[in-house]
């Protein structure tokens, strides 16, 4: 008697896990789960040219920027291009469908700037803002398909999660691509090494930029043939880039210097350039000659710089924010019953550590953890303790006894 099998794939009833059997036919797992995604897919709401604008907290830049304001500390370019950006990002996708037919153009962003100078916290808080999902994704570990490593439609599934599987939510959600600059090809010509790791990743990442429709898994991880694939149209997500670029300022410098007019007339000048002021000047050319490829640069329409953070940035950082490293801690004791004060000289030491170890601003928390630690440990079961100075030689005693080890684990 001839074995039965699915009437819609064929397998037969030894190669899956469950046959329905109807009047007349049969259906197999692999199909229920299928015809259950298409389903799910017909019923979704169509989006159509007219349909109804999307309701978005539409933010005007000079607000959204006293917002960022009151966590992220200077980069005032970096906040001022960024806000326009995400406005006009979010105006067009507001933009009822006109007679005239002018498309607006997204205008997903690239960050440069050295580590720890706000670029993630910077993306994070115009997500939070806005009130829209945001997820953060590492270019290194992308590989193009077929090589160990996660594909890149696993990005879009970190934001289907955050996004709680709401798939319209997710659409006009908030990417951030950290360490863009580690997937440039290694040489800027494209003709002498074909470089797979780098490019072949960029390449990968232009479908998503470019807005397509992608099949993601919801469940992550490398897709497989009989997996349900959810469909995400990345049309409406803002993407944005980051990255130190690392030695990018020489290709400014020579960029600058090789210019028939303007800066090169005068070479004291150009000399006189350090490298912070010609990350002022970065363009699109010196991204290519980095080795990010002409195509994903032109995806990435929005290029503003990250300063490096100086000793009054940092301190700022370490008190005046809503949120700031030392109210955090002021609060944790505070629960304890225990007040906490911070001598001017510890806060000057704990800036300076963090500029002498060359991690911006975060290395301030972990410098922070180590000097406050052994309070947190004892305090709990002191009873009668009520205040708490961290004096200078508190400050380096403690931060003197901590392992520099898991100071370097945060870089
Ligand atoms: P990057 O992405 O540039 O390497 P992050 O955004 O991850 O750096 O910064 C690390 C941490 O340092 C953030 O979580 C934030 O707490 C703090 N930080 C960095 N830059 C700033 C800033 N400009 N203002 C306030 N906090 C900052």
């Amino acid at each position: 008697m001839p074995q039965i099998s699915c009437s819609f794939c064929g397998r037969r009833k030894n190669e899956v896990m469950l046959l329905l059997s109807g009047i007349d036919a049969h259906i197999c797992n692999h199909c229920i789960e299928q015809g259950h995604q298409v389903v799910m897919d017909e019923m979704r709401p169509q989006k159509t040219a007219d349909a109804t604008p999307i309701d978005i907290k539409l933010i005007k830049p000079i607000d959204m920027k006293r917002h960022l304001d009151q966590y992220v500390i200077g980069q005032d370019d970096a906040k001022k291009t960024i806000t326009v950006a995400v406005y006009n990002h979010y105006k067009r996708l507001m933009q009822a469908k006109t007679e005239d037919d002018v498309t607006i153009e997204k205008s997903n962003i690239i960050m440069v700037g050295e580590t720890g100078t706000g670029k993630t916290y910077l993306a994070r808080s115009i997500a939070k803002i806005l009130e829209v999902p945001f997820c953060i994704a590492d270019a290194t570990v992308i590989t193009e398909a077929g090589y160990v490593g996660e594909d890149v439609e696993t990005i879009l599934t970190r934001l289907l999660q955050a996004a709680d599987y709401n798939v319209e939510a997710a659409e006009r959600g908030i990417v951030y691509i950290d360490e863009i600059d580690k997937i440039a090809r290694k040489s800027d010509n494209p003709s002498i090494t074909r470089d797979v790791s780098g490019e072949g990743v960029q390449q990968a990442l232009l479908k998503l930029l470019e807005g397509s429709v992608v099949n993601v898994p919801p469940q992550g991880g490398r897709k497989h043939p009989d997996q349900r694939l959810i469909s995400i149209n990345t049309e409406n997500i803002l993407f944005i880039c980051g990255g130190a670029f690392d030695g990018v300022d020489r290709h400014i410098a020579k960029r600058i210097n090789t210019r028939p007019i303007g800066f090169s007339g005068d070479r004291r000048l150009n000399d006189s350039f350090e490298k912070e002021h010609l990350m002022r000047y970065i363009s699109a050319l010196d991204l290519k000659s980095f080795g990010l490829i002409p195509e994903l640069i032109g995806r990435l329409p929005v290029l503003t710089h990250l300063e490096p953070l100086d000793k009054d940035a940092l301190m700022k950082i370490l008190t005046e924010p809503k949120n700031a490293i030392t109210k955090q801690y002021d609060k944790l004791f505070q629960m304890e019953g225990v007040t906490l004060h911070w001598d001017t000289s510890a806060l000057n030491y704990i800036v300076d550590q963090a500029l002498l170890y060359g991690l911006g601003a975060r290395g301030l928390r972990s410098i922070c953890e180590s000097i406050i630690t052994d309070a947190m440990f004892e305090i709990p079961s002191q009873a009668g303790v009520k205040e708490l100075t961290v004096s200078l030689e508190y400050a380096r005693e403690k931060f003197g006894k901590a392992s520099s080890f898991q100071l370097r684990s945060v870089a």
